[in-house]
């Protein structure tokens, strides 16, 4: 192999330029030739391609979000369009593409696999939602940015004797709700996996001010519930003042932790020697810290995220 495309698409996580970065320098360690497509398969089906050298990716390993860009381009569920795609990588000589992104991301690099043009996939998301791994690329930073937020709401919900609700993202995995919650010793975590009841919810928060707490931290994941509401439904209740905090766009920016610097870089690399050895059409994953791959379209279509109980339940344990 003599010529790869490496590409960021759907929504942005820190780590992504460490894996852009591995990916190419890795390759260039090979005598591989790098490309880089700019704003994920948009880019490439308008043909934004550029060839990257060691000099394009310096200083960019302690930068959040992505140096290529990333976009949403719903027209690549067509077939015509991912056709006008690899044609333009065929042009370029391009034979095989590294897509760093989440689950639709990878939906993308199953199809152009199933097209004949051998994708890696790289998991690149936030949300921890991806089957075939323990972790992705921008998870720990993302934990880290609302454990940070739970500590401050910490200090002024005690001061205040204030209840704080807590969305945190996920789309519908519960990991870093979870996670966050044990990290920042939240009192409640509310997750689409196991769903909720009201009544049991605020039977908890009596039971807590009851025994003499101070606050209480509910952290929840997005599209659960509607967090105002449920702060509305809180304050009626127990008569203490109840803020929803929706921590949004915050948890996607900032310097990637060493973790997900780390865990980026292994990947990337290693997504390089699956290329080399004539592996096409896999997802790249980490299992109990060891490198693993999978096939792209078996993970898509059969593979499933095991939902994490011991940390659920020890939400439950510690509160
Ligand atoms: P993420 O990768 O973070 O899950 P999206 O779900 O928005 O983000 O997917 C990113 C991009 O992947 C989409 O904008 C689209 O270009 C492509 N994609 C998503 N689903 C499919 C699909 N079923 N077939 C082909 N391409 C898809």
């Amino acid at each position: 192999i003599k010529k790869i495309g490496v590409l960021t698409s759907g929504g942005d996580a820190p780590g992504m330029n460490a894996a852009i970065r591995a990916v190419i320098r890795a390759a260039l360690a090979k005598g591989i030739e790098v490309y880089g497509i700019h704003d994920g398969y948009l880019g490439l089906h308008r043909d934004r391609i550029e060839k990257l050298d060691r000099r394009s990716v310096s200083d960019i390993i302690n930068r959040g979000g992505t140096m290529l860009g990333s976009a949403r381009f719903p027209a690549f569920k067509e077939e015509s369009v991912r056709r006008e795609a690899i044609a333009n990588l065929n042009k370029h000589g391009i034979e095989a593409l590294v897509v760093i992104g989440g689950d639709g991301s990878y939906m993308g690099a199953k199809k152009l696999t199933e097209m004949g043009y051998p994708c890696i996939g790289l998991p690149g998301t936030i949300d921890n939602d991806i089957a075939g791994t323990d972790f992705t690329i921008g998870f720990d930073t993302a934990l880290n940015v609302v454990m940070e937020a739970i500590d401050r709401l910490r200090d002024t919900s005690t001061s205040h004797k204030r209840i704080s609700v807590v969305e945190v993202m996920g789309r519908h995995c519960g990991d870093l709700a979870m996670a966050a919650a044990v990290a920042g010793g939240a009192e409640f975590v509310i997750v689409p996996e196991k769903g909720f009841k009201k009544e049991e919810l605020l039977a908890q928060i009596d039971e807590g001010i009851a025994s003499g707490k101070r606050h209480a931290i509910i952290t929840i994941c997005e599209h659960v519930t509607d967090v105002n509401a449920l702060a509305n439904l809180i304050e009626l209740h127990t008569g203490l003042e109840t803020r929803a905090t929706i921590l949004g766009h915050i948890q996607r920016g900032g310097s990637p932790t060493a973790r997900d610097r780390i865990l980026a870089s292994r990947m990337g690399a290693y997504a390089v020697d699956l290329l080399i050895d004539g592996q096409g059409g896999r997802c790249v994953g980490l299992l109990k810290n060891e490198l693993i791959h999978h096939d792209i379209i078996d993970c898509i279509e059969n593979m499933k995220r095991p939902f994490n109980e011991e940390l659920f339940n020890l939400t439950k344990t510690l509160f």
